[in-house]
Parts: structure tokens; C-alpha cells; sequence
């Protein structure tokens, strides 16, 4: 009888890494999750003993992680990803990014274990060319605000691939572009649950700029297949892993405002400095290399995610009456 894969999640009290640690024990894996609960919340993770070998270990992965026994991958998730979360702690972003990616390496590389990175479209920047295939090397200000986030993601590349040459550790790196889902805090700061929020209040719906400038929305199950073929594989990437379809921040938001049924406004604020204008993955290589494309729509996702927000504000509502 072979033995099940035990797997490190680090960032899996988080948004995408509570959703990665369930796929896993799903696929009768062994998870040990660490999280340092900056951005991420144990209500995340809830129950998820249940579903098999769970162990969830309060740690920061900037101190430096050493774990008794076997594993068999490593997935470093672990780094404030919405704007508004590294724009508060820019110093623990650029930390997550290099000395926690460092300590995540070399325990990859202590137990013979694949590393997957989990990296960014940011590090494309405000790109030049449209669509971004992973050979672009990014149009990135290093100094601006956003910086603190897109080269700590740069540097944790360079420093996956130079583990790799230098040590012969097997990574991988995945860009992933942005992904939406259930679970996703209403006040992080992303399009997605911003606008989803408001509209169930019935509150005006915020968009940056003119909304002209677009995003490409992955829905957060088909990111985390593409995790798990990329931890499967023995590609290093880097791999774009997003959902192609592009649309406008308006269009957005027109969209959340319809699906709700809310009677909801739409207003325009200030856009934040260095926000990207374009972003659409070319996925061809993950195509070729994975065997992976994303199978939800953004109708279906956008279905899901919204009745999670509504069941989730009823939950809350109920709770604060007690
Ligand atoms: P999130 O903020 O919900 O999750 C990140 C998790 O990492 C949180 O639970 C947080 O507490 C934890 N963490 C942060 N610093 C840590 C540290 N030093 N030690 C231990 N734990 C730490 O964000 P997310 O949206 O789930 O993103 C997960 C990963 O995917 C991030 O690395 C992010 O850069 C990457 N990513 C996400 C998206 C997206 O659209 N969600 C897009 C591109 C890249």
C-alpha cells in the first residue's frame, strides 16, 4: 500500500490556501498547514480536521521552519496578497517574500520535497505587452508603494530559480493571476468581494478610475487544480495560472450590481498609484506543461461566490442578534 503524500501549506489559513488544504485532504493527503494569521483567519479553516489528517501550526515562516519526519511538497502561499493588506505591512511582505521563501527552500530541500512558489501576475507590473506570457519580464516602479509586493514576488523567483540550479531542489513557480471565491474577506480591498459586499447592502459600488481598466477572474477552484498538477509536475516554470477572460472593472461591477439584484449605485474614486491598466494570462504553457485550463465561467463563479457572501452576512447577522 503506498503511503499518502504529507504537504506543507504555508498561507493556509488564507483565502486560497484554505481551499488548497481541503482539495488536499479530499485527495486523501496528509496537510500541515502553517500560518502566522497576519491576513488569514482559523474561522478559514474550520472543521477541516473532519475531512482527514489535518494539522494547523501557528508559526511565521520568516523564523526559520523546521518540521519532524517526511514531506513530500512544500507550498509557500504565505504573504499578504491584496493591496490593501501589503500596502499596512509592507516590511512582512517583503519579508514573506524573501527570508520566508528562503526558510520554505531549504526546508524543501532538507526533505527531498517539491517547492511550489506561489507568485504573482504582479510581476508583470503595469505591462507593455498584451497578453502577458510568462517570458515578459514585467514593466515593475521598484519604489512605489505597490513595490513592497511585486519584488518581493520577483526576488522569491530568483531566489526559487537559484535553489534550483544551486541545490537541485525541485520547484515550481506559479503566476497567478487574480482568483476570487468564497472566503475572501469583504474588506480586503479586491474588486471582487468589495464589490459583492456592497451591493448586498445595498450600499454604492466603488470603482477606481473610469473602470475601464481590466482584470482576468479566476475562479478559485480551478486555481487550485492548477496548483496541485503544477506540485504533481515536474516542470519549474514559471507558469501562468489564470483565466484568460478579460473584462472591465465597470463591467464588473455592472455585472455584481445585476447578479445581486441590488439597487446599488455605481461610483467612481481615485485609482491607486502604479494600478495596472491591463491584465490577461496567456495560458498556452500551462496548457502544454499542466494539461490545465480553467473550466468556470465567470457567471458560475461569480453565482457561487455571491451566495457565499449572503450566507455568510446572514450568519453574522444571526451571530450579533444572540
Ligand atoms: P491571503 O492573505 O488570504 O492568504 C495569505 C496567508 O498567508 C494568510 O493566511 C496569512 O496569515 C499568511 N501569512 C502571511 N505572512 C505569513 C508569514 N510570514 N508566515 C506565515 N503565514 C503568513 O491571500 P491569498 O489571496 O490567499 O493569497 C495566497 C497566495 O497566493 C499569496 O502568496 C499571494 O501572493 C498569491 N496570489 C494570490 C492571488 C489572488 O488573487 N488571491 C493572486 C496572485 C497571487
Amino acid at each position: 500500500m503506498s503511503r499518502r503524500n504529507i504537504v506543507v501549506v504555508a498561507g493556509g489559513a488564507g483565502f486560497v490556501g484554505s481551499h488548497l488544504c481541503r482539495h488536499l485532504l479530499d485527495a486523501g493527503c496528509e496537510v500541515i498547514c502553517l500560518d502566522n494569521l497576519l491576513t488569514g483567519g482559523l474561522r478559514n479553516i474550520a472543521g477541516l480536521e473532519e475531512r482527514g489528517p489535518f494539522r494547523f501550526q501557528r508559526h511565521d515562516v520568516t523564523r526559520g521552519t523546521s518540521l519532524p519526519g517526511t514531506v513530500d511538497v512544500v507550498f509557500h502561499l504565505a504573504s499578504p496578497a491584496s493591496p490593501l493588506d501589503y500596502l499596512r505591512h509592507p516590511l512582512a511582505t517583503l519579508a514573506a517574500g524573501s527570508t520566508g521563501t528562503d526558510n520554505l527552500l531549504r526546508l524543501a530541500r532538507e526533505k527531498s520535497a517539491r517547492f511550489v512558489l506561489a507568485s504573482t501576475s504582479e510581476v508583470y507590473g503595469d505591462p507593455l505587452v498584451h497578453p502577458q506570457p510568462e517570458t515578459y519580464w514585467g514593466n515593475v516602479n521598484p519604489l512605489g508603494p505597490r513595490s513592497v509586493y511585486d519584488e518581493a514576488k520577483r526576488f522569491a523567483e530568483a531566489l526559487t530559480a537559484a535553489h534550483r540550479r544551486s541545490c537541485g531542489t525541485s520547484t515550481g513557480i506559479a503566476r497567478i493571476f487574480n482568483t476570487y471565491g468564497p472566503r475572501m474577506r469583504s474588506a480586503d480591498g479586491r474588486a471582487v468581494p468589495a464589490f459583492v459586499t456592497q451591493a448586498l447592502r445595498g450600499d454604492p459600488v466603488t470603482v477606481a478610475g473610469d473602470g475601464l481598466q481590466t482584470r482576468s477572474l479566476c475562479y478559485v477552484d480551478d486555481l487550485v487544480e492548477g496548483l496541485l498538477l503544477l506540485s504533481a509536475a515536474e516542470t519549474p516554470g514559471p507558469v501562468n495560472l489564470g483565466n484568460p477572460y478579460e473584462i472591465s472593472m465597470l463591467d464588473l461591477a455592472t455585472r455584481v450590481v445585476r447578479m445581486t439584484g441590488s439597487t446599488s449605485s455605481i461610483v467612481f474614486t481615485e485609482r491607486p498609484q502604479d494600478d495596472p491598466s491591463l491584465r490577461r494570462p496567456d495560458i498556452t504553457r500551462a496548457r502544454q506543461e499542466l494539461g490545465w485550463e480553467p473550466t468556470t465561467d465567470l457567471t458560475a463563479g461569480l453565482l457561487r461566490t455571491i451566495s457565499w457572501f449572503r450566507s455568510a452576512a446572514a450568519t453574522s447577522t444571526t451571530a450579533s442578534a444572540l
